[in-house]
């Protein structure tokens, strides 16, 4: 058994309906959807976990965790699955159409302290065509009602969607600004096979489109304060996810529930359930190359003293962090610009031969 995880993800696999972008596992809820939180009790002891904690954070994804209702979540506070550390980090994500005023109460009083709402845009037909069952009016009140529970509220936004002009994104993103918000995300929309979009053939959107109003997003956040602090995610100082930096860190984390992925040691387990033993070089070279993701930026001599087993690719990788930073791709700390945050990918396969 590895040893036991600070940082705990609890898939919740429930949504009341299918958005045409997702291909995430999810499905309509159960009867009682607190019961799924018996699930996960169990699931954790099958692990060998019968509790965990403290934990420094704890994130409950989806789906639509805000399914499982007020219950169900005083059910997961009593359940003894978990205990927090001082000063840990809560996160819900709450779908905007499931935000009600008790809700956040609840998950206040509960000890939630982070709350992350799936925005996406704030223009009702392209909520629409995305069958995100929820309006722009309804997305702004669950801010509202949200941060007045829980001050520390983000939402998430989606760059790239069909039939969003260059002018309706910039709307997007002045509405965003005037929420001053202390966190959001901004995805690049990726047209996955398995979703309604994906199967109905849509074409991606356009590449240089798409990195233009991902460059103009984190220029408008970035004058409202807020720092690209990974390639997805603008905060304002101190207001970073915790539960994602450890991830990006190269950290430890113990996923539960359908569709959750964990990572333990060299133990690599996929949303489906399969799992691989990496080899300590892989697990190294993945772990530290989730930092090329984050403005703190690709700290090589700290790196490779947490890493041993990667210093022999210490000249090669010296020669081509120069190399990116020469070209424009990273700055002098060695922290993805902004075509740099938008060809990691490459650089990422670079550094990995
Ligand atoms: S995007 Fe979120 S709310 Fe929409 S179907 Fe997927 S998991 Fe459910």
């Amino acid at each position: 058994m590895s040893a036991a995880p600070k940082h705990l993800y609890l898939h919740v696999p429930f949504c009341t309906g299918r958005c045409a972008y997702c291909a995430f596992l999810s499905g309509p809820p159960p009867a009682d959807p607190a019961a799924y939180v018996d699930a996960l009790s169990r699931e954790a002891a099958a692990r060998g976990f019968p509790s965990l904690g403290p934990l420094e954070t704890l994130y409950c994804g989806g789906g639509t965790p805000a399914l499982l209702g007020e219950r169900g979540f005083v059910r997961l506070r009593e359940s003894g699955l978990f205990s927090l550390a001082e000063g840990a980090e809560w996160t819900v994500e709450l779908h905007p159409a499931a935000v009600t005023a008790p809700l956040v109460r609840t998950l206040a009083a509960l000890g939630v302290n982070r709350l992350s709402i799936g925005v996406q845009a704030f223009d009702d037909a392209t909520l629409a065509r995305c069958n995100r069952r929820h309006t722009a009016r309804q997305a702004l009140e669950a801010v509202d009602l949200a941060r007045a529970a829980v001050p520390d509220t983000g939402i998430d936004l989606i760059a790239g969607l069909p039939g969003v002009s260059p002018a309706e994104w910039a709307r997007t993103l002045r509405q965003t600004v005037a929420l001053g918000l202390p966190h959001v995300s901004v995805y690049a929309l990726s047209v996955e096979p398995g979703s309604a979009w994906g199967r109905a053939g849509l074409a991606p959107p356009d590449p240089d489109r798409l990195c233009d109003a991902v460059g103009e997003a984190a220029e408008a956040l970035a004058g409202a304060g807020l720092r690209r602090y990974e390639t997805s995610n603008h905060a304002r100082p101190g207001f970073e996810c915790r539960h994602n930096l450890n991830t990006w860190h190269g950290g430890d984390y113990l996923g539960l529930g359908r569709g959750a992925a964990s990572r333990l040691g060299r133990l690599r387990r996929a949303g489906d359930g399969a799992e691989e033993t990496l080899s300590p070089e892989e697990d190294a070279l993945e772990r530290a190359l989730t930092r090329l993701r984050l403005a703190e930026g690709f700290d090589l001599g700290a790196i490779l003293a947490r890493f041993p087993i990667l210093r022999p690719r210490r000249a090669r990788w010296a020669r081509l962090l120069a190399d990116f930073r020469a070209h424009g791709l990273l700055d002098a700390d060695n922290a993805p610009t902004r075509r740099g945050h938008e060809v990691l990918d490459a650089m990422e396969r670079e550094l990995l031969r």
